[in-house]
């Protein structure tokens, strides 16, 4: 993940060192001059000191493409895309199988279900929700870096019978720098020794106000073990999204950001893509960061042959000419010949990129004081 040490960060900034740890300490952050802090946490200090950062991501080649904006009429709503975050041990990974469990239409003897790095649920009031399978802040700074804004709403999991932690501060940070309402999910609320208010207590002190304490926040009680609360938890996720009135156009040509990548022995290059808008179809042909292809079968996270995937679905994709990149953005052109040359376009470009880095830290391309 991209880091910064303080001193650093406050050189950037023309700010002295010390009123710089002074802000940090303000948002529950402990850290010295010669420590270093993830970069969503130096975004909101460089926020802070009226300062803008500029993340390098690959506006100048998007340009290649042309974004058609959407016509208001042609929008439609389309699920939220949801995001587990929060401390170490405190049952991200259980929360997301235990959500995916109750939702599975048991179909197959023994329902051996395809991991492909999200998959959606239906809740009870029949609101299709999407997740993301990767729990961790890496992957959510790493893709925001790269410009795939990939998050609507974030699951704060924090443990009952534990406390506020550093990865917890971190979430918060994530969540605030990217703009994303929380919900917080306070877990393992079977153990004996849960204390689900001196959660929301500690909540408060980083500036979370829960619901239960007057605030804003939505807070779920749940226990990923005994699915105690997960149906709570969805309805709450399902109320945050139609706050945020989220649409998409699904009569266009596809835009969406890859999850995960892979080669596949037999199979090639697969890439696993959230659809963002548009619709993907077979056939289609399009670039995905560096790499370009012509969809040729596309596959759902029930493992399932699709013949499309619309907005905020998650599907695999077949027929890349190579490996894209966790955090790529796939965009379906119009021809073979474009696709190629946009590819080449960028190989080239990044090949440039990386010779004109040379000695510069990946933190200076990161950041730039505007
Ligand atoms: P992660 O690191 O946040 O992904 O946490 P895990 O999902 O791996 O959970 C860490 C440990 O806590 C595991 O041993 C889980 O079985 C346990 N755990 C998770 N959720 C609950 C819960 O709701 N109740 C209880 N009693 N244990 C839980
Ligand atoms: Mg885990």
């Amino acid at each position: 993940p991209e880091t910064i040490v303080v001193q650093e960060l406050a050189n950037r900034m023309a700010e002295r060192a010390a009123d710089v740890v002074k802000s940090l300490m303000k948002m529950g952050v402990m850290a010295t001059m010669n420590q270093s802090i993830d970069a969503d946490t130096a975004e909101l200090v460089i926020e802070e000191f009226g300062h803008k950062m500029v993340r390098v991501s690959d506006a100048d080649v998007e340009q290649v493409i042309e974004q058609v904006a959407d016509d208001p009429q042609d929008l439609q709503p389309r699920p939220p895309i949801v995001t587990i975050m929060g401390h170490v041990d405190h049952g991200k990974t259980s929360l997301l199988d235990a959500i995916r469990k109750a939702n599975v239409v048991s179909g197959e003897a023994g329902g051996i279900t395809q991991h492909i790095g999200a998959y959606q649920v239906t809740t009870e009031s029949g609101a299709v929700l999407s997740f993301l399978d990767t729990p961790g802040h890496a992957a959510f700074t790493s893709m925001r870096a790269r410009g795939a804004n990939v998050t609507d709403i974030v699951v704060l999991v924090v443990a009952a019978d534990d406390s506020v932690m550093p990865q917890t501060i971190e979430a918060i940070n994530h969540a605030r720098a990217a703009k994303v309402p929380m919900i917080v999910a306070i877990n393992k609320c079977d153990k004996p020794a849960a204390d689900a208010n001196k959660v929301r207590t500690e909540l408060l002190q980083h500036e979370v106000v829960v619901e239960a304490m007057s605030g804003d926040v939505q807070d779920v009680e749940v226990s990923a073990v005994t699915g105690a609360g997960l149906d709570q938890l969805l309805e709450a996720i399902a109320l945050q999204a139609e706050i945020l009135e989220l649409q998409a156009n699904p009569d266009r040509s596809a835009m969406g950001a890859v999850i995960e990548a892979q080669l596949d022995v037999g199979r090639g290059p697969v890439a696993t893509v959230l659809v963002q808008n548009g619709t993907l179809r077979q056939g289609d042909i399009f670039v995905v960061g560096e790499q370009w292809g012509k969809v040729r079968a596309l596959q759902n996270d029930q493992g399932e042959r699709v013949k499309e995937a619309g907005p905020s679905v998650p599907v695999e994709v077949l027929g890349l000419n190579g490996t894209p990149e966790a955090g790529d953005v796939l965009n379906v052109v119009d021809t073979e010949a474009q696709a190629r040359e946009i590819a080449e376009y960028r190989q080239e470009a990044a090949k440039d990129k990386r010779a004109a880095a040379g000695a510069a830290t990946t933190l200076e391309q990161l950041m730039a004081k505007a």
